[in-house]
């Protein structure tokens, strides 16, 4: 296969290269594509570990596709190739269930009934919640349509627009929620779907959370039987069926060049592949540290990507019950637990960031304090086994380096506070914890390259002038195609990829 030219190569195999390869080939059937990852399985985060003895099965990552009820883009596009009917979803009834202290909030997954059900637990700011929900409704929605106001498929109301840009473009999550409400545990609530694009409130843009909200709530949720590794085998199956070819276990080493400024294809210790056009799937900042050369003049590029910043990593505590965890308290397929005082979190974690993130302010800040992401997935799909998932975003800073003992014990003291945090919520769960495991930041950066561990690409914040760092890219040829570009969350991944595979012409 050295040296042969492939209309396209694609460097990793993340579900936004997989979606953009198998809308692609669906589009040109004839194109010849060539997809190359360094891992045994396709999906890079869209994908599946096991642990046999115990007949369990992990998802990387995926506990709700957004935009899969009617209207939403998701399911539009999967309709679209075909593969709703191949995929077994499955439609939870909550959003999620919050919990503080004891108590517990179901929040329905339905935009209407969260608005009433926050309503009747918090009468006391009724108004502005209907003033938010308002804005879901109308600015949320605007972003979530972006890529079909780009094709015309989708008309905005101008007005609409310039007064969300003039008056919420600037703001973070955490000023507009604040000037909104009063109700310390109400603005934590609401900032919560913030973590499904890997930011707290300080973090996120309030225009872009807008959508966040619209997408996972108002255009719908579901999961998929067979976890996201059945998603991703299956866009691969399309490429595959079409001709194109898939390379595991293979490290791109070099996207190689022409002395002309054109990209010729990729190296790698199998050989050389020749292609006019490759889509680059890795974070952008690995790509320009490590897959060119240094004769290729990246230096504009590079001083706009600075000012892209990682979205928050994750800790995860993957868990293996001995009895269904809905029997032991965990009865709703998602739960946010949160701290008691959750206001002092956020300025715990930008006193952290201040002082240079030493280890127990952050550890403090990081998973003592900050809203913990439980998935209780024996309810989603039982046949991966008694499975329950912590997740919660920190912080690849305050990790010392792999197969160190502090790495260790770090690790166990982020099991055990995590596990506590649990287990106080859910007393029920003592005693029948058969299996634990712990994926840091840094397993994040070893199993994907993905820089600083991040699982949603870039953070999107208020200032977005980083997000044009592929604008103008010096080598001819040369597309980027991942959560850094697309946003987080498969269903931009999707969105992305179909706006892509649309402007594709071979060379
Ligand atoms: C814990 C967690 C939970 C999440 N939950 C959800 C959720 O419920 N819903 C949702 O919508 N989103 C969720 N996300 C976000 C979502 O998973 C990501 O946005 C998405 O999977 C990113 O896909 P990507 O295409 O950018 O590629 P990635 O998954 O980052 O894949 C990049 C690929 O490139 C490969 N690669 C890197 N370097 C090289 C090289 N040199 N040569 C060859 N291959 C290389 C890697 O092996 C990898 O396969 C979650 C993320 C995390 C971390």
């Amino acid at each position: 296969m050295t040296a042969t030219t492939w209309d396209a190569i694609f460097v990793g195999a993340g579900i936004t290269s997989l979606a953009c390869a198998a809308m692609l080939v669906k589009r040109d059937p004839w194109a010849r594509v060539l997809m190359i990852d360094k891992h045994i399985v396709v999906g890079g985060y869209a994908s599946t570990f096991s642990r046999p003895r115990q007949s369990a099965v992990f998802d990387c990552s995926l506990h709700k596709l957004s935009g899969m009820a009617q209207g939403g883009n998701l399911i539009r596009i999967l309709r679209d190739l075909g593969l709703d009917k191949e995929l077994d979803l499955v439609y939870p009834d909550d959003y999620f269930c919050a919990y503080q202290e004891g108590t517990a909030l179901p929040l329905a997954n339905d935009a209407e009934l969260v608005e009433q059900q926050l309503i009747e637990r918090f009468p006391h700011q009724a108004a502005p919640l209907r003033t938010f929900f308002a804005q879901v409704g109308t600015y949320g929605r605007n972003g979530y349509y972006q890529f079909q106001m780009l094709d015309g498929s989708f008309e905005p109301d101008m007005a609409e627009l310039r007064w969300a840009h003039r008056n919420l473009k600037h703001k973070t999550v955490h000023e507009a929620l604040h000037e909104m409400f009063d109700d310390p545990y109400l603005i934590e609530i609401l900032a919560a779907p913030g973590i499904y694009v890997g930011g707290y409130p300080e973090d996120l843009g309030y225009l872009y959370y807008l959508h966040v909200v619209y997408a996972t709530l108002n255009r719908g949720n579901a999961y998929v039987k067979g976890a996201s590794q059945r998603l991703s085998d299956l866009l691969a199956s399309r490429v595959e069926q079409a001709g194109g070819q898939i390379l595991l276990s293979t490290l791109v080493e070099e996207v190689t060049t022409d002395k002309l400024g054109r990209v010729t294809g990729v190296r790698t210790r199998a050989g050389e592949y020749l292609a006019p056009q490759v889509f680059i799937n890795t974070s952008p900042h690995y790509a320009l540290e490590h897959l060119f050369k240094s004769d290729v003049d990246l230096s504009e590029s590079r001083e706009k990507l600075a000012a892209l910043k990682p979205a928050r990593s994750t800790t995860t505590i993957y868990l293996i019950t001995d009895v269904a965890p809905e029997q032991l308290g965990l009865c709703h397929s998602e739960s946010m637990l949160f701290a008691a005082n959750p206001a002092a979190a956020s300025s715990l974690r930008i006193e952290a960031e201040r002082s240079g993130y030493p280890p127990a302010l952050c550890e403090q800040a990081f998973w003592a304090m900050s809203p913990i992401e439980v998935t209780n997935y024996h309810l989603l799909a039982p046949e991966a086994g008694k499975v329950v998932c912590i997740n919660v975003l920190d912080s690849i800073e305050h990790w010392p380096a792999r197969r160190t003992a502090q790495y260790r014990k770090k690790k166990q003291r982020a099991s055990e506070l995590l596990i506590d945090r649990l287990q106080a919520q859910f007393p029920g769960l003592r005693g029948h914890i058969l299996h634990t495991e712990v994926a840091t930041p840094h397993t994040y950066v070893r199993f994907t390259n993905n820089t600083a561990g991040s699982g949603y690409g870039a953070m999107v914040g208020t200032d977005l002038k980083g997000h044009v760092f592929h604008h103008g890219f010096p080598v001819q040829g040369v597309q980027f195609l991942s959560a850094w570009v697309a946003g987080p969350s498969y269903e931009a991944a999707f969105g992305y990829a179909e706006m892509k595979a649309r402007q594709w012409r071979r060379a």
